[in-house]
């Protein structure tokens, strides 16, 4: 180990490093093999973590770091992970998974340990090139349509951090295309407008408020929320509605952003109708497709049938394989058939960004996002396929939903409960016949019990009050049939319980 007279900037010894991140890595297998013994969900209260860590920082190395880290580790277990909750239990069923799996997170050690910025082709022109390569391998993979992949005249795909910055350069993107297609109107950006449904992901929201399309979540003066079906469906002829409203206003249709795969039940927009209804604007909108969760399951033909029809006429589409793809956090997939407005929303080259490739046509891609600099997180895709094929990944989606609809069936066979949406792939909205009380009880007992952790949301039935639904998401990497099962026992249980209490 270090020698504690060594100034602490010192870089470690080969022998140093092998010995920590051997710790490291036998230390995360053990955590990982404990995860049916520890409590799902968090039990700390506000403020708990902070009480009992020091309020300012050491001002010295430790003089023996051996037994720091000894002390590091003593810590991660008795003050950090009480105050986790087990995203990769088994018993993960709320929101949507975080998968993980031993390719990925090699990946995520050597990208460290490599530590190179792939900000632009230039400073390591294989970030640049794996990425592109797999990127098209992934396309490859989901079975998506030819303009998105890099060797189409104006596609190509990027990985971005998350969802949510896709569905931001996306709209960058479209109001770059809304301010070529209006050449004379110098205010173009006053009038423009985002249309998404009332089901849609609220990182579309967000992004008309940063573009400055929306002054608060609530401002839809050009954020316009599509009403849904009573399949939460994005509702076309309201979307075709509201933008021939626009367009007399004088207002500028120029980003609408669809979801196969809505959050609060799994619903899918109906693209075809959703893209005939652009083609109609008298300056076609950019069409974003919002895949994040559901567009995993592209990996398998069986599910393409209810994603597929209208892709070709998207202008952008993304999805995370940190969801349900086995692959480590972060890792956002973004495609377009329109390279020449995203980057030319994003584009700036200082002095020092310049270099001799960018005029052989090398891509840089810190013209595709918000940041600068980029991580190396193509080595994730890379070695995901290279170890599980897309077989692998399909075995993974699969199960999933197998697990979901065989669940299904024993909700539906138990009259206390109902399933309070269609199913969607491995993703089950049920609720307590009883009501939303009952409903809301059940999963406060479940989430109590630390044997499972599920999250809510509530969906609206009809004319009448939105009905507070338990959202059951099945898909986590370590997720077993055995798991699906003992949840059941479980809200079979608690519903004793809870219908027992309830007058
Ligand atoms: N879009 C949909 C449909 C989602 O379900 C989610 C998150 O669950 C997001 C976007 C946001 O994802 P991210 O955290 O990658 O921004």
């Amino acid at each position: 180990m270090t020698h504690p007279s060594q100034p602490a900037a010192t870089v470690p010894t080969t022998g140093d490093l092998i010995q920590s991140l051997a710790r490291a890595a036998e230390w995360g297998a053990a955590y990982l093999a404990s995860l049916g013994d520890r409590p799902v969900q968090s039990r700390i209260k506000p403020g708990d973590l902070l009480a009992r860590l020091p309020e300012s920082p050491p001002e010295q190395p430790p003089e023996n770091p051996q037994l720091e880290w000894d002390a590091i580790y003593r810590d991660l277990e008795e003050l950090i992970l009480p105050s986790l909750t087990h995203w990769q239990s088994p018993s993960f069923f709320a929101f949507f998974p975080c998968n993980q799996s031993a390719p990925t997170i090699v990946a995520e050690l050597l990208s460290a340990m490599l530590n190179v910025n792939g900000m632009n082709w230039a400073t390591s022109p294989g970030v640049t090139e794996l990425e592109i390569r797999t990127l098209d391998w992934m396309a490859h993979a989901m079975g998506l349509p030819a303009c998105f992949r890099s060797d189409a005249p104006e596609g190509g795909g990027v990985i971005q951090s998350t969802a949510s910055d896709a569905t931001l350069v996306a709209l960058l993107a479209a109001r770059h295309r809304a301010r070529r297609l209006h050449p004379d109107d110098l205010d173009v950006d006053t009038r423009l407008c985002v249309y998404t449904s009332t089901q849609a992901h609220s990182s579309v929201v967000k992004a008309a408020m940063i573009a400055g399309l929306a002054r608060a979540p609530d401002d839809t003066r050009r954020l316009r929320l599509i009403a849904a079906d009573s399949d939460l469906r994005m509702d076309p002829d309201a979307l075709g509605r509201a933008m021939r409203e626009d367009v007399e206003r004088g207002l500028v249709p120029a980003f609408i952003s669809a979801t196969l795969g809505t959050t609060s039940s799994g619903a899918f927009d109906p693209l075809v109708p959703i893209c005939d209804v652009a083609d109609q604007a008298p300056r076609r909108p950019w069409v974003h497709v919002d895949a994040a969760w559901a567009g995993a399951a592209l990996v398998c033909p069986e599910h393409r049938e209810q994603m597929r029809p209208g892709l070709d006429r998207a202008d952008s589409l993304c999805v995370n394989p940190h969801k349900w793809l086995l692959t480590n956090f972060d890792c956002d997939l973004m495609w377009t058939r329109c390279v020449g407005d995203l980057v030319g929303a994003l584009s700036i080259t200082p002095e020092y960004l310049r270099h001799e490739s960018q005029l052989n046509g090398a891509v840089d891609f810190r013209d595709w996002q918000v940041p600068l600099g980029r991580r190396f997180r193509a080595l994730k895709l890379w070695l995901l396929l290279r170890m599980f094929g897309i077989e692998g990944l399909r075995a993974h989606i699969r199960g999933g939903v197998r697990w979901a609809e065989e669940l299904e069936g024993w909700v539906r066979a138990d009259d206390r409960f109902e399933v309070a949406a269609p199913r969607s792939l491995s993703l089950l909205c049920v609720r307590l016949r009883a009501g939303d009380a009952p409903t809301r009880a059940l999963l406060d007992r479940v989430n109590a019990s630390g044997r499972a952790f599920l999250s809510h949301t509530t969906l609206p039935e009809g004319e009448g009050e939105a009905r507070y639904v338990i959202r059951i998401a099945i898909g986590g990497t370590h997720t077993r049939r055995e798991h699906v099962e003992g949840l059941w026992a479980l809200l079979r249980d608690e519903a004793d319980a809870v219908l027992r209490s309830t007058p």
